[in-house]
């Protein structure tokens, strides 16, 4: 029986009883199907969402108490610790990652989830200064129906991040997962019910971004939306919301830099510049995907990234590999056809890692790939690829490497490694990005930090308390209880 769409706490088969496959990218197999949302699964959605908010935010879920919400989400978080192997299991048949990194975003996913229930009653206005006679103060309150569209590299993490938060401000999620990833979410939802929140709270269509996607974009039922994917994806997403005044928050690519100064403790950079673009092999926002170095030590020091690169292994998840296949076919080719310009440009390949043997034939394995002294114009240097492929470049001094990491659209994270307190604050200072990490990278991606980009990386804050706030709209309330004396 295919995975049905989560709607009011029961499991729905779409309107018109239409599915899509699940593919495992490990040997490019079918193995399951779930629903193929339309219009009328997303209205359907939305309308359980708004019947647990209320026309006047009087409905059950929007009646619950923060402290309740609280609760919910703590005892959200503790299932999933429970259930923790079968949901990083899912994870990692469904996205290729290995299992190490399913683990890894599950325990991130629970830490979400404890974080934002700590948080729900932490959430409050101000009183302000204002005429004698009348008291004046904020009131934090939730937006109402908000809508999440998740892609599918971090699915469970991205998943807690955006849910968690709008959920602790008490708003109901309308959740479209991707389609290439969307089991997890529905194993999720089958916890939160469990749990005990109400109908309506959270609920889930799947199916693909053109269909159910932007039926979710254009529904003015919806209040707020939270998108992390593509930018030209995005962009299509902010017109839609801009059509019945919705507030967006996007979370897009990147192509951030890793900056190694001549004074940097090289041995702490250089499994930290690896990691950085092979993780989930290299399908991350935040990788790591140019690595700018003082040009005394770039040589040498590519040299040992070089080494690294040589020993990595692709493999299935199941397997003890590095680095898991790429999603699905259609990244698979976007990664491909990145290396066909690389050959193109004529760029000099300094090390490729290897796919391991016995890997099933059929997937979608990509090896880790290292190309130097990549021209600044390279499409390799400009655009996110999205996939294990690292190019370097050297730099003069800290106004070079500044005009090398500033150089592309986007601006989401950057690596600076330099012991020199001066250039660590100068670094920080001229980025021009949402995120600059100084002798380390990602800081371990921290469920505290607000997280987010400028440029075409977006806009808008995930993670943290900033999040927080960012689902709440906030009201003035005047109260005239005197006579100015
Ligand atoms: P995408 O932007 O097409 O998909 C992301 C999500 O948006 C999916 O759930 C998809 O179904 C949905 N979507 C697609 N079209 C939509 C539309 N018109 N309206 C509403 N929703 C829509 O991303 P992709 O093509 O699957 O991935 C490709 C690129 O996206 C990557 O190369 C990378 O640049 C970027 N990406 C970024 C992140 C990130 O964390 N910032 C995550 C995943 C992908």
């Amino acid at each position: 029986m295919p995975a049905h769409h989560f709607i009011a706490n029961t499991r729905v088969a779409a309107a018109d009883g239409q599915t899509i496959p699940v593919i495992d990218p490990s040997d490019g197999r079918e193995y399951d199907r779930i629903a193929r949302g339309s219009p009328a699964d997303i209205d359907q959605a939305v309308r359980a969402a708004q019947a647990a908010m209320g026309e006047s935010f009087d409905g059950p879920w929007a009646m619950t108490c923060a402290r309740d919400r609280g609760r919910l989400l703590a005892a959200w978080g503790h299932a999933v610790q429970e259930h923790a192997d079968e949901l990083a299991g899912i994870e990692a048949r469904d996205t290729g990652k290995t299992l190490r990194t399913a683990r890894n975003d599950v325990t991130a996913l629970a830490r979400y989830f404890e974080y934002y229930a700590g948080a729900c009653d932490k959430l409050h206005g101000e009183t302000l200064p204002y005429d004698t006679g009348t008291l004046v103060m904020t009131v934090r309150e939730p937006h109402g129906v908000t809508g999440h569209i998740i892609p599918w590299n971090y699915p469970v993490q991205i998943f807690g991040r955006s849910v968690g938060a709008s959920l602790a401000a008490g708003n109901a999620c309308v959740v479209k997962p991707a389609e290439d990833a969307s089991l997890s979410a529905l194993y999720l939802a089958d916890l939160a019910a469990r749990a005990g929140f109400p109908p309506g709270a959270l609920n889930i269509v799947t199916g693909y971004g053109q269909e159910a996607g932007a039926a979710l974009c254009a529904h003015p039922g919806i209040r707020h939306l939270s998108f992390t994917g593509s930018t030209a994806t995005g962009q299509q997403v902010a017109a839609a919301a801009a059509r019945h005044h919705c507030p967006v928050v996007l979370e897009l690519g990147g192509k951030s830099p890793q900056i190694v100064f001549e004074d940097a403790d090289l041995d702490a950079a250089l499994p930290a510049v690896v990691n950085a673009i092979v993780q989930n092999s290299g399908q991350t926002c935040s990788a790591g995907s140019r690595l700018l170095v003082h040009e005394s030590l770039h040589d040498a020091f590519v040299e040992r990234v070089a080494g690294r690169f040589r020993v990595l292994r692709a493999g299935p998840p199941s397997s003890d590999a590095d680095l898991g296949p790429l999603v699905s076919r259609r990244q698979y080719e976007r990664v491909r056809q990145m290396l066909d310009i690389a050959r193109g440009e004529g760029l000099a390949e300094a090390a490729r890692g290897r796919i391991l043997d016995d890997a099933p034939p059929g997937g979608f394995y990509q090896e880790p790939v290292l190309f130097r002294h990549v021209p600044p114009d390279s499409a390799l240097v400009r655009e996110e690829i999205f996939g294990p492929v690292l190019v370097t470049q050297a730099f003069r001094d800290e106004a070079h490497a500044l005009a090398l990491a500033n150089g592309t659209d986007y601006g989401l994270v950057a690596g600076v490694w330099t012991r020199d307190g001066a250039r660590q604050l100068c670094m920080a200072r001229h980025l021009r990005c949402g995120q600059v990490f100084i002798n380390n990278y990602g800081a371990g991606g921290g469920v505290e930090l607000p997280f987010g980009g400028v440029k075409s990386s977006g806009h808008g804050r995930e993670k943290g308390f900033e999040a927080l706030l960012g689902f709440t709209a906030l009201k003035t309330v005047a109260i005239r209880y005197g006579h100015d004396t």
